[in-house]
């Protein structure tokens, strides 16, 4: 994923708000961090740190003294090092995007075809521009492509519009311009949104809406599908007007968005709420409350589904462990997956009394591949859990995400409902996909009982999609449900 931050003001300097703004987006990536921002006597500025084991903030305070401007922007990577600079006959100006691109390779060739490939010297090169820079794993940043798509025209509007239309995916597009104005451009089905901040005196855009309330700027308003954006210190001037088709992801609010945060109105952490009440009153209604001693929460964003299913179902809510933070950063992730795995034993802490001789049911965000929870799972019996009941927030996933970059595996037969499938029924059991998904079909009831005995569960439930989308509130057509349906 990723996340962005951005500001201008009539004459203030930018750089703390956004510093504290960009770091805000940190739960949104785990990769690298930029910042960028643009003086009137000194141009721009621009610093990039890899952030894989280390916060953002600790990063970057010490470069703060070495920025000025009143406009600046700022993101956190899950993939391409970003922002970039780029100068063209747009003018200098800064971007970073968040967002995949499926068709990157067919579009470089394009582009190269477009710019005179093949080429016979290094003067071509250099005359023709066909040339994209790569990154150490030979790839292109995905920035520098929407860039090179976006110069393709003759204003920041329309360029921005035919990178969207081209590009196999999605792509929210932040531009910070060499006359310190910036431009925000909703991805084309709004499946991550763009919010607009102001203050007293400047404006900001976001990802996450409550990155700027702490820095004094309130909600003016939250940018459609494909709608772009210019602002200054005092204006927001439409370059193009919303879509009227969207598809915002339904992650946002069971798994990453976080808890303060509204998304088209609706606010994380109480759509969490109604939906573990949504899954109580299921099992109430069934008959399938199992008698529990404690409802918990697999920590982070599994708790405030626990606490809406502790609240219906009138179960104790517990922690029976708990995560050991001050000392482990969210982002520390070692290249050794023996060590990986050491770290997440060594962060979970278990409360003794809470478990040992107990009855617990734990509401996790979803279920994708299974592994930590088993290892979840091992762990509570070790630490003498009598039983260990799981329920799932969202139903099973059966398609990876192929419109965010969503750090959850790029293939299908990666995610445990689709590999138990296999398990079940072989080739045959994947044209069955959508009768698998519903919990009350004989597939259905077969592959929650295959999941619940591979993972030692003594039951397994899964939030329906109805009952996931209610808790959204939103109309059903505007969220995606592709990772559960495959229906875009
Ligand atoms: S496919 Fe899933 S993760 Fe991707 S945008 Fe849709 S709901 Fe979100």
């Amino acid at each position: 994923m990723g996340g962005f931050f951005g500001a201008v003001t009539t004459g203030r300097s930018v750089v703390l708000d956004v510093f504290f703004g960009t770091d805000y987006h940190s739960h949104l990536g785990t990769n690298s961090a930029g910042l960028t921002f643009w003086d009137k006597e000194k141009g721009f500025s621009k610093e990039i740190h890899n952030i894989t084991n280390t916060p953002f903030r600790t990063k970057f305070e010490n470069d703060l003294y070495k920025f000025h401007g009143n406009c600046g922007i700022g993101c956190i990577s899950d993939t391409d090092p970003q922002p970039l600079l780029v100068r063209s006959q747009l003018g200098v100006y800064a971007i970073m995007t968040i967002g995949i691109i499926n068709n990157a390779a067919e579009l470089i060739d394009k582009r190269l075809r477009e710019k005179g490939y093949p080429v016979k010297s290094l003067l071509d090169i250099v005359q023709n521009d066909n040339q994209f820079m790569v990154m150490s794993s030979g790839k292109v940043n995905s920035t520098e492509l929407v860039a090179a798509l976006i110069n393709q025209e003759d204003s920041f509007a329309k360029g921005i519009k035919n990178a969207q239309k081209v590009i196999d995916g999605s792509m929210s597009i932040v531009i910070m311009t060499d006359k310190g104005e910036l431009i925000a451009a909703r991805d084309a089905l709004g499946r991550t949104p763009v919010h607009i901040g102001r203050g007293e005196d400047g404006q900001c855009i976001s990802f996450e809406s409550f990155a700027y309330t702490k820095l004094g700027y309130q909600s003016y308003k939250e940018l459609g599908p494909g709608e772009v954006v210019k602002l200054t210190a005092t204006e927001c001037e439409q370059l193009a007007p919303p879509g009227d088709k969207m598809k915002i992801c339904a992650f946002l609010w069971s798994y990453y968005g976080y808890p303060n945060s509204d998304y088209e109105g609706v606010n994380v952490e109480l759509m969490r709420y109604h939906n573990g009440e949504s899954m109580a009153q299921a099992e109430i209604d069934m008959g399938t409350l199992p008698d529990v001693d404690y409802v918990a929460g697999v920590p982070d964003s599994g708790v405030p589904h626990a606490i809406g299913y502790s609240t219906r179902s009138r179960k104790t809510f517990a922690r029976p462990f708990v995560k050991y933070t001050p000392t482990w950063p969210r982002s520390f992730m070692p290249g050794d997956q023996s060590v990986r795995n050491m770290v997440a034993k060594m962060k979970q802490l278990p409360v003794d009394k809470l478990i040992r001789g107990k009855k617990l049911l734990f509401v996790d965000d979803s279920i994708v591949r299974g592994t930590q929870l088993r290892e979840t799972v091992e762990f509570l019996y070790e630490s003498g859990a009598k039983e260990v009941h799981m329920r799932s927030a969202c139903p099973p996933i059966m398609y990876s995400c192929k419109f965010l970059n969503f750090s959850r595996g790029n293939s299908d037969m990666d995610l445990l409902a689709r590999r138990m499938i296999q398990e079940l029924e072989g080739d045959e059991g994947h044209k069955h996909i959508e009768e698998y998904a519903d919990a009350s079909t004989k597939r259905g009831k077969c592959l929650l009982s295959a999941i619940c005995e591979k993972l030692g569960f003594d039951s397994l439930g899964y939030q329906s999609l109805d009952g996931l989308l209610d808790s959204i509130g939103l109309d059903r057509e505007k969220v995606c449900t592709y990772c559960w349906t495959g229906k875009e």
